[in-house]
C-alpha cells in the first residue's frame, strides 16, 4: 500500500501546483502511515525531480522515454496506471489542471477506482475516504464517499498549502512499454497565447468587467496586476464584445479559478460569473453599485468609481513596494 502522485512539468520546470499536490499527497499517506512516491514523465532534470523530497516524496518514478515529452492523454494514462500498480498504491493523486481534468478519469478507469474530482480540501479517511469536492461549477460542494480498494483523486490548484516537510527522494528511472494505439491522437505544436502569468494557476488575479466601459481603459488592470505580480481576468461580455482575449474569461462557461486573491474591478457579480470564481481564497469587489450582487459574494468590497479607486490603489501598492524594497 502506498501514495502515488503525478508531477505535471512545463518544459521540464514544476509549478507551485505540483509542490501543493506532494505536500496534499503526503499529508495522505501520514495519515495511512505509509510511503508516497511520484511519477514524472517528460524531460526533468534529476536536480529538480529529487527536490520533491523536501515535500515529502520518499521515491521519484522519472519517465523519461523520449517517445513521451510531449503531453498525451491516453499514453500518460497508462504510464500512471503501471506506476500505480509497480508502486502498490492505492491512492493516486492528480491535479485536476487543464492536462488533469483529461488524465484523472483515464486513470482511475484503468486502475477500476473509485474517482474524486476536483478536491478542495484532504479526504475524512475511515473505512472509505470522504472527499470535499466543488460541485455545480463551484456554486456548491459535494461529499464525494470513495469506496473501492483503489481510489482516484485529483485536487484543485490553489486548494492546499505547499509544506516543507525535510527529506529527499530517491529518483529512479522507469520506462513502460506503450502499445501503440495510445499514440492516436497526438500534439503536433503547442503555440503559447502569451507568455503573462498562467490565468488557471494564478495565485492573484485582477480581473474586469463592463464597467471599465471600453478596452482603452484595461492599462490600469495591467498596472495593478503587475504590480501585485496577478493575472488578468475578464467577465464573459468583455471577451465576447473583443476588449479582451478569450483565454481571459473566467465563469461558468470560461476558466473556472480559486486564486487566493480575486479582485473584481465593474464587475455585477451574475451567477455564470460567480460559478467560475467563488471558490477564490478572498474576493475583493470594487463596484460604483452598492446594490451589486457581487457585494455578497465578496469578502471586502469598496463602493466606489473604479476610474477613482484603481489608480488610488495603484499609488498605494507603488508606496508599499517602495517602502519594502
Ligand atoms: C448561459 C450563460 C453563461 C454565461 N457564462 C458566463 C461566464 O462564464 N462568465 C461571465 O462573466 N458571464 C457569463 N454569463 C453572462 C452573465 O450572466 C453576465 O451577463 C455577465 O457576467 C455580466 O458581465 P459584467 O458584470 O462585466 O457586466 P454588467 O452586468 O454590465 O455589470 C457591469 C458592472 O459594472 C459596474 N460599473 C459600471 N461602471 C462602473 C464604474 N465606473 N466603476 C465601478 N463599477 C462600475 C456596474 O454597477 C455593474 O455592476 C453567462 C450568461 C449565460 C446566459
Amino acid at each position: 500500500m502506498s501514495v502515488l502522485v503525478y508531477a505535471e512539468n512545463t518544459g521540464g520546470q514544476f509549478k507551485k501546483s505540483v509542490y501543493e499536490l506532494v505536500s496534499y499527497g503526503k499529508a495522505i499517506a501520514d495519515l495511512l502511515k505509509t510511503n508516497l512516491s511520484v511519477v514524472s514523465i517528460g524531460n526533468v532534470s534529476n536536480e529538480n525531480l529529487a527536490t520533491l523530497g523536501k515535500y515529502g516524496a520518499a521515491k521519484v518514478l522519472n519517465c523519461a522515454n523520449e517517445k513521451f515529452k510531449d503531453f498525451n492523454s491516453q499514453a500518460f494514462a497508462s504510464i500512471i496506471s503501471n506506476a500505480a500498480t509497480s508502486e502498490n498504491a492505492n491512492v493516486v493523486i492528480i491535479s485536476n489542471s487543464f492536462a488533469g481534468k483529461g488524465l484523472a478519469p483515464r486513470v482511475a478507469i484503468k486502475l477500476k477506482a473509485s474517482f474524486a474530482a476536483g478536491a478542495t480540501e484532504l479526504p475524512a479517511i475511515g473505512d472509505s475516504f470522504i472527499a470535499k469536492t466543488g460541485a455545480y461549477s463551484g456554486k456548491a460542494f459535494a461529499n464525494v464517499q470513495l469506496t473501492s480498494a483503489m481510489k482516484v483523486i485529483s485536487l484543485n490548484p490553489n486548494s492546499y498549502k505547499v509544506v516543507e516537510s525535510g527529506g529527499t527522494a530517491e529518483v529512479v528511472a522507469f520506462d513502460v512499454a506503450i502499445n501503440e494505439n495510445e499514440f492516436k491522437s497526438t500534439v503536433n505544436e503547442i503555440v503559447r497565447a502569451t507568455d503573462k502569468i498562467s490565468l488557471p494557476d494564478a495565485e492573484l488575479v485582477v480581473s474586469g468587467g463592463r464597467g471599465l466601459k471600453g478596452p482603452e481603459n484595461w492599462g490600469m488592470i495591467e498596472e495593478m496586476a503587475n504590480l501585485l505580480g496577478a493575472a488578468t481576468a475578464c467577465s464573459k461580455p468583455v471577451s465576447d464584445a473583443d476588449w479582451r482575449p478569450h483565454s481571459e474569461h473566467v465563469g461558468q462557461t470560461g476558466i473556472a479559478i480559486s486564486p487566493n486573491l480575486y479582485l473584481a474591478v465593474g464587475i455585477s457579480g451574475a451567477i455564470q460569473h460567480l460559478a467560475g470564481v467563488s471558490s477564490s481564497k478572498c474576493i475583493v469587489v470594487i463596484n460604483k453599485d452598492a446594490e451589486a450582487p457581487f457585494f455578497k459574494a465578496a469578502d471586502y468590497g469598496i463602493v466606489g468609481d473604479a476610474f477613482e479607486v484603481v489608480p488610488k490603489l495603484i499609488e498605494a501598492l507603488k508606496k508599499f513596494k517602495a517602502a519594502h524594497n
